[in-house]
């Protein structure tokens, strides 16, 4: 089999309203914007792979082809050592590989999972949200959450003074299972430069997550290449301390199990290890006594994608983002049917390769 044509398509969707997601400080976010590739065979069959985009985004089809056009898409390991070089000139190489295993999958008449040696486990999701919110109105969102079947939620936080909004919640609801996410990892900094915490802020913000009191993971509440400082953060606090999803390759996974830097490794498929790379990563959660739960927050296929390699390999939650407008129809808009949960869990879809069809409509 040999790839004949490489495409990328600029999707927009607007969300019908807009919410203030705090990886791009002050900016209200109201569209979807993603970069859809499509991967064409000698033989028909067509997979596909998505990143997330921005701004009308950068049109990479024609790099893309030049690195691709005649592989065999099979040979995953072998595109992967071309795509490096894509990663050094243009975009990060995941989205495509995405692509790759849909291929693999609809060749093969498997879904993702199967072809890396899972079954369609049922996953329980957690209401991920985005936007940092006054304790009182959080209050009310959970208890939205709880009556659709969700049972944990992750707040969002940015200043260590929300460690009061987290306590509210937490006095709200004392059985729910909350994570928190202080987004410090990354931001997209064209409004606005998120706040860093020092160290010290960093550690007292986990103590006071100790005294909440059944919280799964602290995330990202340091700059994401910083493996040192999350080693003596992770050695400081009970509570668990999670990160990666923006990372990019495995080796800066390499190196937080190497420094002893986390407890959840959070890869994201679509923006951090592509599928084949995440497979490993959750390998080598298993082999150190780790999480492997990763970031989903993308779009349709990149949650779909990081779905199988949950599936794969029983990560023990989902992350599902519920921070109205952005409802599964929103992230899913480039799909012909939204992947939901059901009483709050959800499964992987069970057709061949990703197993989800696009809305053509859109390609039009
Ligand atoms: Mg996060």
């Amino acid at each position: 089999m040999q790839i004949t044509g490489v495409d990328q398509h600029h999707l927009e969707h607007q969300a019908g309203g807009s919410f203030e997601p705090t990886w791009i400080p002050g900016y209200p976010q109201g569209t979807h914007e993603v970069e859809l590739f499509e991967i064409e065979t000698d033989t028909g069959l067509t997979g596909y792979g998505a990143m997330p985009s921005f701004a009308g985004g950068m049109d990479f089809s024609e790099p893309l082809s030049y690195f691709l056009l005649g592989e065999d898409p099979h040979d995953v390991e072998g595109v992967l050592r071309k795509l490096d070089s894509i990663n050094l000139v243009g975009p990060r190489p995941w989205g495509v590989e995405i692509a790759l295993w849909d291929i693999i999958g609809k060749d093969a008449g498997k879904p993702i999972y199967e072809l890396l040696g899972g079954s369609a486990s049922e996953i329980p999701v957690y209401a991920s949200t985005g936007e940092v919110m006054p304790a009182e109105e959080r209050i009310e969102y959970v208890g939205d959450v709880i009556d659709a079947g969700v049972g944990a939620v992750k707040l969002r936080v940015t200043e260590p003074d929300h460690i009061e909004i987290v306590r509210e919640v937490r006095e709200a609801y004392p059985d729910l299972p909350l994570m928190v996410d202080a987004n410090k990892g990354w931001a997209v900094r064209v409004m606005e430069h998120e706040r860093q915490w020092s160290f010290r802020e960093a550690l007292e913000f986990a103590r006071g997550l100790e005294d909440v009191g059944d919280v799964r993971w602290l995330e990202e509440p340091l700059p994401r290449h910083d493996y040192e400082q999350y080693a003596r953060l992770r050695e400081a606090t009970d509570v668990p301390i999670a990160g990666g999803e923006f990372n990019d390759g495995i080796h800066h996974f390499r190196e937080f199990v190497k420094q002893g830097s986390l407890d959840v490794l959070q890869p994201d498929a679509a923006l951090a290890t592509g599928i084949k790379r995440a497979d490993e990563v959750a390998a080598m959660a298993r082999q150190h006594g780790l999480e492997y739960v990763p970031h989903t927050w993308t779009n349709g296929i990149g949650f779909v994608a990081n779905l199988h390699v949950m599936a794969a390999n029983d990560s023990p939650w989902c992350e599902f983002p519920m921070e109205p407008p952005w409802t599964p129809d929103v992230r899913d808009f480039l799909l012909d049917e939204t992947v939901d949960h059901e009483d709050g869990v959800v499964t992987p879809p069970e057709g061949p390769g990703l197993g989800v069809e696009i809305d053509d409509s859109l390609l039009e």
